[in-house]
Formats: structure tokens, C-alpha cells, sequence
């Protein structure tokens, strides 16, 4: 008989079953057993006391980097998914982009062993769209799909040839993957380093113009059109963007996006607030705030499904340099809750939307398990304390890097438990 799991006072937030309000969650066998007003409780039940507390599906996030193979010291598999499980996510997709990069089964079918023997939140890989990424030739889906790769996507690189991006979107169809893509034309971007705007110019760095993501986002969702593909545009970060995707929804296209807490939560400007500070350096880069205000706006009307990380750990190796050439990317998995949170108070968007956009809006966007607490749905369960006050000491989390613009401040909202499988993978029993 395995162990029943009571957590209970909460106020447990479902989006995906309209269910918000003070219940108790069962959890049995590794699935949800019920959630209830009033259950009775059979005495040898462990009671998890979570008044106070917020009750949701466990977060999923569709855009992490775990770096293994070939760059375990900014991370491994291990430690990112202990990252996610106390960030509150469960269930996490891992970019491709390793060393060597996953477009064979062989690093997929590490990355899942490393995982399961982690045993923290659940992984997801996901494989390449062009062998070697160098986006030539397509990979071979089937296989990939095969060994347990959830998304198809070359992030970090753009597929520059449409004629490609074409092609890929024909194949990924018969395999029922969505095509997840970053968004940038090389070409306008050239040496740019942030954002092109004044405050480029006033820090006296190259800029990279919104429209290089706009530009992308819209030939993708022609061949979209084209090809009826399915499309899920990464990290959006510009006004063009979301109204491109608006439109194709409009449309009745298949396209789904997601976009991170830090292009919700910081604008171009913190660059120079933060003193050239390489923890504010990623691409896409801190847009302006009317690119954030739209992204703000998208995601409250549904235009953006999800809320991903693209938590991207580096070292000192990779972030000690000077803004041009030090690494892009930032940690996210421990802060996203808290940042997000943070926007949502703002008015930006309801709780229950920003719970939503973590949990069954990435589920849907890539048809992964979980982000439902739906009786017999998987037992995967956040729980966050919504007024903890807490400092942000990258040091002392889980992630084996540190680069993150929340280094040393202050944030309200974290998560305290985390349970994968009615297994309680985060916080004290
Ligand atoms: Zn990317």
C-alpha cells in the first residue's frame, strides 16, 4: 500500500478544472486521488498543513538549459531538476543545445537516465530540428520522437533558410511535434549586444532592433500557414511579436509561445541601472517597456500561453567579461514564481492567470502530462507561500550557477513543497 497524502487548509488554484478556492488535495498512488471541500481523513494519511498557502498543479516550464552532457560545470541534469522541483516546477523541457547537442537518441536517452536517477522534477528533452544544429539538415524526428523527446527546436540558434523551417514544419507534423523556435534574424542582429534603443546608444553598445524577432516571427507563421504546421514561438520579447501571434490565433493557426519572467519583470534601461552588469545580458535581450507592457498584455489575454525560464546557467568563465562578449543568459528556475508574482501585483495580470500560464497553458502548448490537478492526473503539486519575504542568494540554491539579475534582492513568494508523483521531491516533510 503506498502512502495517502492529505495537504490540506489550502488555497488550492486549478485553473485548467476552474477550481480556486480553500480544498483538500488527495494524493495516492502517484496520482491525484481528489480534491475536495471536505474529505475524510483515514488515519494513517500524512497531513501536509498548508493554510496560508496557495495549492496548485505542479508549475511545467517548457525552456530550460541543463547543460549535461559537456558543460556539467554550469549544471547537470541533477541539479537543474532539484533547481526546477524547488522552484515549484515539476516537469521541465530540456533545450538540446548540449555539447553534443541532443540530435541523436543516445543524449536524449542520457538525459532521461540522468533524470530518473535524479529523481527530482520530471525531464523532458527536447531534440534538434537540424543535425548539428547548423541548420542544414533536418534531424531525424522519428527516432527522436521515438527515444522521448517531447519538442522539436534548434534554441539558440535561429533557423535562418525558410526553405528549411519549411520543411521542418511538414515533417514535424506526421510526428505530432511542435516546432519550437527562436527568433532572431542573424543578420539584423550582427554584433549587437542589448536592446537598440536610447539607452543602447547612451551606453555606447551595438543593439539588436525588435525587429530581428519580428521579422522571424512573422515568416514562421506564414510557413505556418503554409505548411499547417505547428509552431510555438520561444521566448517572445517585443510588441511585434505578440501581435503577430494575436493575429494568427485570430486566424486559427496552430501557434502557441511562451515568455519568461525576466522579459515580464525588467525592461532594457536595468542594464544600465545595473551597471553593465552581465547577469542582464540574454537573448533575446531586456526589451523596451512598451515591448514589455505588450508582453504583459499578452500574456493576460491568452495570446501567451506560458510562462518558460530559459534558465541558462554559465560561470564566471563565461559571465566575468565585459557586457559585449560575455555569455547570454541567466538562471530562472528558483526565482520565476516570485518575479512573476511580483508582475502580477503590478495589475498586470490575476494570480490565477499567472498559475495558469505555468501550469496547463504550457501542458497544452506541447501535450505533456500534468498541469491539472484532475482526478487521476499525475500527482504533481506545488505549493507556495505567496507572502514569504525571502533574499535571493544564488549561492545557496540548487542551480550550480549563480547568474541571475535577482542576486541579493529582495522577493515575496516561494515555493515550500514540491511533490512529483505524490513524492515529496521539495521542502521539509
Ligand atoms: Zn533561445
Amino acid at each position: 500500500m503506498s502512502e495517502t497524502i492529505f495537504i490540506e487548509g489550502g488555497r488550492v488554484i486549478d485553473p485548467a478544472n476552474g477550481v480556486d478556492g480553500v480544498r483538500t488535495v488527495v494524493l495516492r498512488d502517484g496520482v491525484v486521488a481528489e480534491v475536495g471541500e471536505r474529505v475524510e481523513r483515514p488515519g494513517d494519511a500524512r497531513v501536509f498543513d498548508a493554510r496560508g498557502k496557495w495549492v496548485t498543479p505542479g508549475f511545467i516550464d517548457l525552456h530550460c538549459h541543463l547543460r549535461e552532457p559537456g558543460q556539467e560545470y554550469k549544471e547537470t541534469v541533477a541539479t537543474g531538476a532539484r533547481a526546477a522541483a524547488a522552484g515549484g516546477f515539476t516537469s521541465v523541457v530540456a533545450m538540446p543545445n548540449t555539447k553534443p547537442v541532443n540530435d541523436n537518441t543516445s543524449v536524449t536517452e542520457l538525459m532521461l537516465a540522468r533524470a530518473a536517477a535524479a529523481g527530482a522534477a520530471r525531464v523532458y528533452p527536447a531534440g534538434c530540428i537540424s543535425k548539428g544544429q547548423n541548420g542544414e539538415e533536418l534531424a531525424e524526428f522519428g527516432e527522436l520522437k521515438t527515444a522521448g523527446c517531447v519538442a522539436l527546436t534548434d534554441d539558440g540558434k535561429p533557423v535562418m533558410s525558410a526553405a528549411l523551417m519549411r520543411r521542418a514544419l511538414e515533417y514535424a507534423r506526421a510526428f505530432k511535434l511542435p516546432l519550437a523556435v527562436h527568433e532572431e534574424d542573424l543578420a539584423l542582429v550582427g554584433k549587437g549586444v542589448m536592446h537598440e534603443g536610447l539607452t543602447s546608444t547612451r551606453l555606447g553598445l551595438k543593439g539588436i532592433p525588435g525587429a530581428a524577432e519580428d521579422v522571424m516571427v512573422l515568416r514562421d507563421l506564414a510557413l505556418a500557414e503554409l505548411t499547417g504546421g505547428r509552431l510555438h514561438i520561444q521566448h517572445v520579447s517585443t510588441r511585434g511579436a505578440v501581435r503577430a501571434i494575436r493575429d494568427a490565433r485570430k486566424r486559427g493557426l496552430q501557434v502557441t509561445a511562451e515568455v519568461t519572467p525576466h522579459h515580464l519583470a525588467l525592461v532594457d534601461e536595468d542594464v544600465a541601472g545595473a551597471g553593465y552588469d552581465t547577469d542582464f545580458k540574454m537573448n533575446p535581450p531586456l526589451r523596451s517597456a512598451d515591448d514589455v507592457k505588450a508582453c504583459r498584455e499578452g500574456l493576460a489575454d491568452g495570446t501567451l500561453d506560458a510562462v518558460a525560464t530559459d534558465h541558462a546557467p554559465h560561470s564566471a568563465v563565461e559571465k566575468d567579461l565585459e557586457f559585449d562578449v560575455a555569455a547570454n543568459g541567466i538562471i530562472g528556475l528558483e526565482t520565476a514564481f516570485a518575479v512573476c508574482l511580483g508582475v502580477a501585483r503590478t495589475g498586470a495580470f490575476t494570480e490565477n492567470r499567472l498559475i495558469e500560464a505555468l501550469t496547463i497553458g504550457p501542458a497544452r502548448a506541447f501535450g505533456l502530462p500534468g498541469g491539472t490537478l484532475a482526478k487521476g492526473a499525475p500527482a504533481d503539486v506545488a505549493v507556495l507561500d505567496p507572502a514569504l519575504e525571502w533574499s535571493y542568494d544564488p549561492a545557496a540554491g540548487f542551480s550550480k550557477s549563480r547568474n541571475s539579475p535577482w542576486k541579493s534582492k529582495r522577493l515575496v513568494g516561494r515555493c515550500t513543497h514540491a511533490f512529483v508523483g505524490a513524492k515529496l521531491v521539495h521542502g521539509e516533510k
